[in-house]
């Protein structure tokens, strides 16, 4: 009952949740700084782990009218950011299935290099 089942991402550098610190995403899933939130700056994330869902709202943004749905941290519930779920203008489209978060509510921290192999960093 309420078990919460986490994920983890791995990567140099972890994206965590700030109030809680769980592991969001990292810095290879980073598609873009330069998006605007309720708190201020936003990044654009291609994959986000341990979040949870809100319904999808319709939205109209600078950028043009997107189904989108509130993102919040699986673990503490606090509201990170919103994922889009649909854009109707052809030059929004990669932004589908994106996440973005506030950077007020997340933290940047050092992650544990890759053990097995790869070393492409
Ligand atoms: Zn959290």
């Amino acid at each position: 009952m309420g078990r919460v089942f986490l994920e983890h991402l791995g990567g140099v550098r972890l994206i965590n949740c700030a109030q809680c610190q769980v592991n969001l995403t990292n810095r290879n899933q980073l598609l873009s700084t330069r998006f605007t939130g309720a708190t201020g700056r936003a990044y654009l994330f291609k994959r986000v782990v341990n979040l949870t869902f809100s319904n999808i709202q319709e939205r109209v943004m600078l950028t043009g009218r997107h189904m989108v749905r509130d993102v919040m941290c699986k673990n503490c519930n606090v509201k990170l950011g919103w994922m889009y779920e649909y854009a109707t203008e052809e030059a929004q489209k990669y932004k589908e299935g994106r996440v973005i978060l506030e950077y007020a509510l997340i933290n940047e921290a050092e992650g544990y290099p890759n053990e097995s192999g790869s070393s492409s960093h």
